[in-house]
């Protein structure tokens, strides 16, 4: 069996439509998956223009095998984890995420909600190659069911975790960017009682407004609806809405290592334990747990291991208190292990509406660590990180990804890419002059092996 995976990638598998994202990959990802997790499957998609198309190939291989399928048509990602959830044998969602408009993908859902991790992933793949699976007879084949209506369930589940009315007098503006979460976001933050102002908030995967990454840029016009409203703040997604990104009253973008400690430090304040997060993340994590008698646990660098370490310590009896990324991707553990962007924009609301104070006052509070982010080509990625871990003998070292060194308020990141001849230098420090020199003296290291 092949030890790496071949198609997939961290989060599900991606391609331009047409070029190597076709019908045809997908109905065998159906029959591959349908032959894994046999019974019934909840399906789900962005608002691609290619979803229709990639759908029906989906229904296709998993009806082929014999899965039943109920079709929950456009709706987040966090939203089909939400359903899948104990109710079905897996779910799988057509997305792509944050790529641009000619890209689409799948990403599989497994019954406990979470995407499907590396060993399974693999399993997944060699099925799909060796083509292993039982193709149904006439009296064996799968049915399909339409069931729209089953988003009401994420967002309900949402409104569970907050008092009624807790939104009630705040102005929100929301940027679904003509993505899912139109058929969400908007719903869930004026069911709080909130006055809700949308802009790309119709299904459109032409993506007429932006791109379905959210960045500071394609957000201007959600920063001036912010000031021209008086909105509290603005939120917008990705692609698939299980980020969230904020505006803040002011109409400034909010770094997302600034919204995860903000989150993270409300939700620590009543649940306590580890918080999980990628070793790319900013040290603002370790002061919310040092300020709320928590720890930090890192990972590797992406979501799916962060759910998975967040499950593991409970399983492993360690109470766990909040987990996430700083992109903007928050994990909250009473409500479920995946990135949720409903669920994140619905939290703002009630960390402002207990705090008093505007988001601008909380985001200006923090300590202002400057960080650099840094790509530098080599063949060597290997030597590179090495030569830098010997270079810093006085710093600690975490082999998690890469190595992470740290030392009082600076620490570095050196890890290689999963997809390029590259390594990422990333480097946080108390201010921009000590982040400078602490990227200098790394590569200095780095440059004798670039190339
Ligand atoms: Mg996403």
């Amino acid at each position: 069996m092949a030890e790496k995976k071949q198609i997939f990638g961290t989060n599900g598998v991606r391609g331009v439509v047409g070029d190597s994202m076709t019908p045809g990959l997908v109905l065998r990802i159906g029959q591959a998956l349908g032959a894994m997790r046999p019974g019934t499957v909840a399906i789900g998609r962005d608002t691609r223009t290619s979803g229709p198309v990639l759908t029906h190939a989906l229904k296709a291989g998993l009806m082929a095998v014999g899965c039943q399928v109920v079709d929950c048509g456009v709706l987040p990602t966090p939203a089909l984890q939400y359903i899948v959830r104990d109710t079905f044998a897996a779910g799988a969602m057509i997305t792509a995420s944050h790529n641009p408009p000619e890209y689409n993908g799948v990403k599989i859902v497994e019954r406990d909600g979470t995407e499907m991790g590396d060993t399974e992933v693999i399993a997944l793949e060699g099925r799909l190659f060796r083509d292993e699976h039982v193709l149904a007879d006439w009296r064996g084949l799968g049915t399909e069911q339409a069931a729209p209506e089953l988003v009401e369930r994420y967002i309900d589940g949402i409104l569970a975790h907050f008092p009624k009315e807790v939104g009630a007098g705040t102005t929100v503006a929301v940027d679904p960017g003509s993505g899912p979460a139109s058929l969400t976001t908007p719903a869930l933050l004026a069911r709080m009682g909130c006055e809700v102002h949308t802009i790309n908030g119709e299904p459109d995967g032409t993506f007429p407004g932006r791109l379905p990454e959210p960045t500071e840029e394609g957000l201007r016009p959600l920063a001036e609806l912010v000031r021209e409203t008086g909105a509290a703040f603005g939120v917008a997604h990705d692609g698939d809405a299980d980020r969230a990104v904020f505006i803040d009253d002011r109409g400034r973008y909010v770094e997302e290592n600034r919204e995860f400690a903000l989150i993270a430090r409300h939700v620590c304040q009543r649940r306590k334990g580890v918080i999980v997060t990628p070793v790319s993340t900013s040290q603002l994590i370790e002061d919310v747990a040092a300020a709320t008698g928590c720890t930090v646990k890192y990972t590797r660098v992406g979501s799916i291991y962060v759910a998975r370490t967040m499950l593991g310590l409970i399983a492993a009896g360690i109470p766990v208190a909040f987990g996430g990324e700083g992109n903007g991707g928050l994990i909250f553990p009473d409500h479920q292990f995946c990135r949720d962007g409903g669920m994140t924009a619905a939290t703002m609301i009630e960390v402002l509406a207990e705090s008093g104070r505007p988001l601008s006052a909380l985001v200006d509070e923090l300590p202002p660590y400057h960080f650099i982010s840094e790509r530098i080509r080599t063949r060597r990625p290997d030597e590179v990180i090495a030569a830098v871990e010997a270079a810093f003998p006085d710093f600690s070292a975490d082999r998690t990804d890469g190595v992470r060194l740290a030392k009082g308020k600076t620490w570095a990141l050196i890890r290689r890419s999963g997809t390029e001849p590259i390594v990422r230098v990333m480097v946080e420090a108390e201010d921009r002059a000590a982040a400078e020199a602490m990227r200098d003296a790394v590569l200095k290291q780095v440059a004798p092996l670039t190339g």
